[in-house]
Parts: structure tokens; C-alpha cells; sequence
């Protein structure tokens, strides 16, 4: 098999745990594997060279920034081929350039536009471990780009896609992704498996253990991704088609997001356009909405409500203030004390009765639910906030999620 295995930074943190993953290496190798090992930088390492930056200047050149953040994936690359070669293996260490990771030129967040891994297989041929720096590219002008924060998982997982890898392995500290958050409900389960749409859906509520980009990106590219620790050989979780699990859970996991915010906005005037005016405003204010609903009022005007992350909930404030000294919206209100609670799983598509169980939990519960929304594979509940983990425990009970 050619597996692609990455290693995030505290499974780099120190050099005794670069030590730990040259043996973890080394044993996949030894199995009879072609290995291809994608590093982040040491625990702390990139928000220390941002911070140098800053002693200097507060808006340095991007290009620059992209040339030290860079810095922090080829020590841990190098050092880890150094160990693997002083054990006795063929190891060679590649910059995101020598890998072919070829980018745009959007300096500290660059896409990935296409990889030439001519390099990396000529090496693999030769029987070597080829250990790449992640987070990092070049683009087609020549420059050391860098792919955003935690960009070393789409580094690992755009090359197991070039390389046709049959799996990527992304070794973090937890070992894989749960039924619900163990600090919440300690019976949460690992799951075994768990398809492309449920873990984005799982992570861009909350539950971030991959970087989004990385599960679209295996999505499009057919990658076969299993998130584990490095801490021990326990299993972690696979990722991967909808077709490959058989068995299809009702539900798979509830999430949870806390830091959400409603805004209300009374007496809207109820003539064509409105919506678009008001979202388009706050679309330009940089405003993240996610829920909305609109009911029509007892006299000629609407009610909008929507959710929006607390950190955008002044910038919504501003936007609405210019709605209502326009008159086009009368009164608004808003609360960031409450939070969305989400169950997700593909069974949901075929099955039916699965949000009204949500909906009896709540009530048996006697949580108050203020707004509701859903799309094939998910039921989000907007409640108060001082309800959540209460909410989450009895969903997962409701589902059986411990079992
Ligand atoms: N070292 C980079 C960061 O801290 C990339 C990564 O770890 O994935 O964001
Ligand atoms: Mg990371």
C-alpha cells in the first residue's frame, strides 16, 4: 500500500516525539508500505515566528510572512529524516516546492492549483520514505506560498490524491472523531467510520478536529482519510465515501456551536427586495449569517430572524441601525446567549420521524426550541445557551448514540 501519514504538532512537539514518529514511521515502512510523511511544524512553533514578525512590524509583507511560517515544517521535516536515516532507512526530506505543491499566489493562504509529484515518486520508487514540510507551496511565479493555519492537513491530503495514495492518515491528540464532545457527555463513542458530508457537516459545527478544507478537498479527490492519536496504536476514524459504509446511522454525531447570536428584527417592511438589501449589506459588512427565518406579521410587515457568529454580532448591529433609520425595519433585538445544537447523519435521507425525536427530546427536556432548521443530512435547534449541555446529553441518549 502507499499511505500518506501527517504528524500535527504536538505529534511533533519536542524531539523525543519526532523520535516517536520516526519509529511510527519506520514500522509502516517495514510492513511492506511506501510511505510519504507530511509534517507540521513544532507545537507552537508558527504563532512564535508570527510573533517575531510582529516585533518588527505590524503589517509585515505577506511574502515574507510566507518565508518564515515556511521555516517552522522544514525543521521538523529534515530532523525527522535525519532520525529515520540514523535507524537504518532511506528518508528524504522535500520543501512544498521540491514536492511539486504548486499554489496560487495568494500569499499565508494560498490554494493548491496542481501538484507534479514526479519528485516524490521517483523517490518512493527507490524504496525511500519521502517526509514533505506541509503548509506550504510554491507558486507558478516562483514564490514560497503558504496554505492558511493548519494548512498541513490539505497539504497531506492533496498529495495522497496526486500520489493515489490508498490512505491518509492524519495523526493528531485525539484519537478520532466522537459521537458528541466527551467533555460533555462521557459516554460518547469513537465512531468506526463516518462519511465525507457528516464530518463537514460535524466540523463546521464545532467539532474541529480536520480542517474543512482538507475533508472538501478528500471529498472531491476520493482520499481515503483516518484521523488518529500518535500517542498510542488504538484505531481512529475513518473518513470516506457514503458508499463504502454499509451500515448507515440514523444519526452519527450531535454538535454543538456555542458561539452563536440571533438577531430579530421586527416590522420589516414587507415589499420585494427587502431581504436581498438587508443580506447583501451585511454580506458587505463581512457579516457570517447562517439561520433565517421569516414569518409575515399580523399587520403588513415581516419578521426576519437569523444567527449570526458572536464576534459579527456588532458589525450586525451597525448594518441593521442604517435599516432603521431608514424606517424600513421598526425595532430589533439580540441575543448572544444562545447556541445551536445539531443532530447529523446520512441515515436521516431515508428514514423519517428523525427530527421529530429531536423535537419530543427537547420537549421532555422542556427546552425551549426558538428556531429550527434543516437540510438532508442535518436538524440544527437554535435554545438557550444555558440548555446546551443538557441537550446534548439526552439527543445523545434519544439516539442511542452510546450504545
Ligand atoms: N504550522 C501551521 C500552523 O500552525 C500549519 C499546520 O500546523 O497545519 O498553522
Ligand atoms: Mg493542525
Amino acid at each position: 500500500m502507499l499511505i500518506v501519514q501527517k504528524f500535527g504538532g504536538t505529534s511533533v512537539g519536542d524531539l523525543e516525539r519526532i523520535q516517536n514518529v520516526a519509529n511510527r514511521v519506520s514500522k509502516t515502512k517495514k510492513a511492506g508500505n511506501d510511505v510519504v510523511v507530511v509534517v507540521s511544524a513544532m507545537s507552537g512553533e508558527t504563532n512564535k515566528l508570527v510573533g517575531y514578525a510582529q516585533k518588527f512590524s505590524k503589517n509585515p509583507a505577506r511574502a515574507e510572512m510566507d518565508m518564515l511560517l515556511s521555516s517552522g515544517e522544514r525543521v521538523t521535516a529534515s530532523l525527522l529524516s535525519i532520525a529515520l536515516n540514523e535507524m537504518g532507512f532511506e528518508a528524504v526530506s522535500m520543501t512544498g516546492r521540491r514536492a511539486g505543491i504548486v499554489t496560487d499566489i495568494v500569499h499565508t493562504k494560498a490554494r493548491i492549483e496542481n501538484i507534479s509529484p514526479h519528485a516524490m515518486s521517483k523517490a518512493l520508487k527507490e524504496g525511500k520514505i519521502v517526509v514533505v514540510a506541509g503548509f506550504q507551496g510554491v507558486s507558478s511565479d516562483g514564490n514560497v506560498t503558504t496554505l492558511g493555519r493548519g494548512g498541513s492537513d490539505l497539504s497531506a491530503v492533496a498529495i495522497a490524491g496526486a500520489l493515489k495514495a490508498d490512505l491518509c492518515e492524519i495523526y493528531t491528540d485525539v484519537s478520532g472523531i466522537f459521537t458528541t464532545d466527551p467533555r460533555i457527555e462521557p459516554k460518547a463513542k469513537k465512531l468506526d467510520k463516518i462519511s465525507y458530508d457528516e464530518m463537514l457537516e460535524l466540523a463546521s459545527l464545532g467539532a474541529k478536529v480536520l480542517q474543512n478544507r482538507s475533508v472538501e478537498m478528500a471529498k472531491k479527490l476520493n482520499v481515503n482519510l483516518v484521523t488518529r492519536t500518535s500517542f498510542s496504536d488504538e484505531e481512529g476514524t475513518l473518513i470516506t465515501t457514503e458508499d463504502e459504509i454499509m451500515e448507515k446511522a440514523l444519526v452519527s454525531g450531535i454538535a454543538l456551536d456555542r458561539n452563536q447570536a440571533r438577531v430579530s428584527l421586527m416590522g420589516v417592511k414587507d415589499r420585494p427586495g427587502i431581504a436581498s438589501e438587508i443580506f447583501t449589506a451585511l454580506a458587505e459588512a463581512d457579516v457570517n449569517v447562517d439561520m433565517i427565518i421569516q414569518n409575515k406579521a399580523y399587520d403588513d410587515t415581516t419578521n426576519i430572524d437569523f444567527t449570526v457568529g458572536v464576534g459579527d454580532l456588532s458589525d450586525a448591529k451597525s448594518v441593521v441601525d442604517r435599516f432603521i433609520n431608514s424606517k424600513d425595519i421598526k425595532d430589533d433585538s439580540y441575543n448572544d446567549t444562545i447556541c445551536k445544537v445539531s443532530i447529523v447523519g446520512v441515515g436521516m435521507k431515508s428514514h423519517t420521524g428523525v427530527a421529530a425525536k429531536a423535537f419530543s427530546t427537547m420537549a421532555t427536556e422542556n427546552i425551549n426550541i426558538h428556531m429550527i432548521s434543516t437540510s438532508e443530512i442535518k436538524v440544527s435547534m437554535v435554545i438557550d445557551e444555558k440548555y446546551a449541555e443538557l441537550a446534548v446529553r439526552s439527543l445523545h441518549n434519544a439516539y442511542e448514540l452510546d450504545k
